[in-house]
């Protein structure tokens, strides 16, 4: 073993910018797997991240490289994910390796998310090897992007390797470059053991996959391990490597990373982070962790059809044995039954997580609206988390009210400036910087993030056809002027449309549902007035009126199957139905109502 011949390395890109693509031409050049078994996107392996073209969970790849010095290589890939909401998983890629390719479209050139993941690999203490992608576009433009990068980024660009991973040009030169510029790793071969959690994955044949990146010492097969975090002791079963198909090697050292399986059953043990070590012999301290992930966008998942309650909580907890960032706990509704509340690291953590609920579970769910966590300074001196509108303390208890704001950075061709400085105005937003790199514009804005959970990104893009691009991260609490808004149906409160808001925009949010409810709930025998109310004072108000005529009435004298299956029909709806002291509510209704935007 010799460490000076392995190189660990992350790529990383803003989205779209050929990160996966350059991933396969580097797997297929070192032989990895042969041009039949070779996917067009072979590190995109979940169906869902095909189709969104976005690659969520970080994966290892070993590769052999025989270099122009003789001398056969072996490199480790690190695939990052490449969305704003994944961020955490991108710094916790990089803590594994010495090393980044940060790939920029040469047609696009830096884009905010460029940005966003050189700065953690700069923060990682990686070597950075530029690599401009793209150069067989006409509109390729390889000067200015470098200028970019020096001028932006503050990195030599000089030397940045000038490829095209979509026909192969110019990429056996990324291979020479990460031998020749990036650092072997350092580490104690024969030290104890110290290996960094880096992920762990749960599948539905093997069990507990665990990622790893070997610090210090050996891990082997039949070693009993120790996770120092949680303090579980487990004998390993297999140890070995992607390539990417899985190898086992039976060892892996210092400098190394891999699998490894220990009969593990769940996630739970295996924290993001938590530092594995030989039980028999450990070492003293734990490497330095990170922090964990913590969701910031919560909702309520509830089943359509109570009967599936069991089925959904079971299909949570698989999904949660993937992906620790996501967390879950019972939630009771009167207007939805029981459910689940739900946390998410951003949005389309969210989508992705119920379209795989939908997709691979079969689960029909009502989501309620999604909230941030508000922190309550409560009159007596505590301070409580709100995840939950329907948890609102007794207003009179309340001191003051905290919520999570963000810094974000966006970046856009010039034309487009005067509609996103209004979309952030509109949306709270206070501008900290507005400065240019070339003809695009750069803006810094603090914004709360209630304010981009919903909608905001896909704005973003509209209205800037596309070429905006946004980065954030959450920077901290501060005090607002907030209000829960209750709806009210027939004067009764309906707990799942209960929403946070601020102040200024309390009357707009609460008249907009109020006003999608007129039209979802079907006429009763009596008026219905729909309401949404600020503790007692209203503030928006509609009245469904009263229903006169029989439902059958329209086919009198009609055909009688016809009449038939109308009565069918309005049962089959009926199961469907919330009952709200004299009302009741279509579960569609819910879903309709809380769609944002
Ligand atoms: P990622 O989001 O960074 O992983 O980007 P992908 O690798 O998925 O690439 C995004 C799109 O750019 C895909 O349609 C690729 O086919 C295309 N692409 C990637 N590299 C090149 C290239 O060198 N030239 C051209 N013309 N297209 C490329
Ligand atoms: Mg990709």
């Amino acid at each position: 073993a010799d460490l000076r011949h392995i190189r660990n390395f992350a790529i990383i890109a803003h989205i779209d910018h050929g990160k996966s693509t350059l991933a396969d031409r580097l797997i297929q050049l070192c032989g990895g797997l042969s041009d039949r078994e070779m996917k067009d996107q072979v590190l995109d392996s979940m169906d869902i991240e095909r189709e969104r073209g976005i690659t969520i969970k970080a994966q290892a790849v070993r590769l052999s490289y025989q270099a122009k010095d003789g001398v056969t290589y072996e490199l480790n890939l690190m695939d990052t994910p490449g969305h704003v909401d994944f961020a955490y998983e991108v710094s916790r890629s990089l803590a594994a390796c010495e090393g980044s390719l940060l790939v920029v479209d040469a047609s696009q050139g830096v884009e905010a998310q460029t940005l966003a993941n050189v700065y953690q690999a700069i923060e990682a203490a990686h070597e950075i090897v530029p690599v401009l992608n793209k150069v067989d576009l006409p509109a390729a433009d390889v000067p200015r992007v470098k200028e970019q990068i020096e001028d932006v980024i503050g990195i030599d660009a000089s030397e940045a390797v000038e490829i095209s991973a979509k026909t192969g040009l110019g990429v056996p030169n990324v291979l020479e470059a990460l031998v020749q510029r990036l650092p072997a790793p350092e580490g104690n071969i024969d030290g104890p053991l110290q290996a960094m959690l880096v992920d762990s994955w749960y599948d539905s044949y093997l069990g507990v996959i665990i990622l790893i990146r070997v610090k210090h010492g050996r891990i082997k097969r039949g070693m009993k391990i120790r996770m120092m975090q949680t303090g579980a002791v487990h004998q390993v079963d297999k140890v070995g490597v992607f390539t990417p198909k899985m190898v086992e090697t039976g060892e892996l050292h210092a400098g190394q990373m891999g699998f490894l399986m220990a009969g593990i059953k769940t996630v739970a043990d295996t924290q993001v982070g938590d530092t594995i070590t030989d039980d028999a012999k450990p070492a003293l301290q734990p490497l330095p962790g990170f922090k964990p992930s913590i969701p910031v966008v919560w909702c309520g998942l509830f089943p359509i059809d109570s009967s599936e309650y069991e089925h959904l909580r079971d299909s949570l907890a698989k999904l949660r044995l993937n992906d620790s960032s996501f967390d879950f706990a019972p939630e009771n509704s009167a207007a939805l039954g029981f459910g689940f509340r739900c946390g998410f690291l951003g949005l389309l953590h969210m989508e992705i997580i119920q379209e795989r609920l939908d997709r691979e579970f079969d689960l029909d769910l009502i989501t309620t609206a999604p909230s941030v966590v508000y922190r309550m300074h409560m009159t007596n001196g505590d301070v409580k988390e709100l995840h939950n509108p329907a948890d609102f303390p007794d207003p009179v208890k309340i001191a003051t009210i905290e919520e999570p704001w963000v810094k974000a950075t966006i970046m856009v061709p010039d034309d487009y400036l005067g509609n996103i400085l209004a979309l952030c105005t509109e949306r709270r937003g206070e501008q900290v910087e507005l400065t240019y790199v070339g003809n695009r514009a750069m803006v810094v804005y603090r914004l709360p993030l209630n304010e981009i959970v919903f909608d905001f990104y896909d704005r973003l893009k509209s209205i800037s056809k596309g070429y905006a691009s946004f980065d954030y991260e959450v920077e901290g609490y501060t005090e607002g002027d907030l209000v829960k808004v209750s709806i009210l149906v027939n004067a009764e409160p309906v707990d799942a449309l209960a929403f946070m808001a601020h102040r200024s925009q309390a009357e707009y949010r609460g008249r907009q549902i109020c006003e999608r409810l007129k039209d979802l709930i079907p006429k009763h025998l009596f008026k219905i007035p729909i309401q949404a109310a600020i503790g007692g004072k209203v503030i928006a108000r509609e009245t469904i009126a009263a229903m006169r005529k029989d439902v059958t009435a329209k086919c009198y004298g009609g055909d009688i199957s016809r009449k038939r299956k109308l009565l069918d029909k309005q049962k089959e709806g009926k199961k469907r139905m919330r009952q709200f002291g004299k009302v009741e509510i279509p579960q569609t209704a819910f879903i309709q109502a809380l769609r944002m935007g």
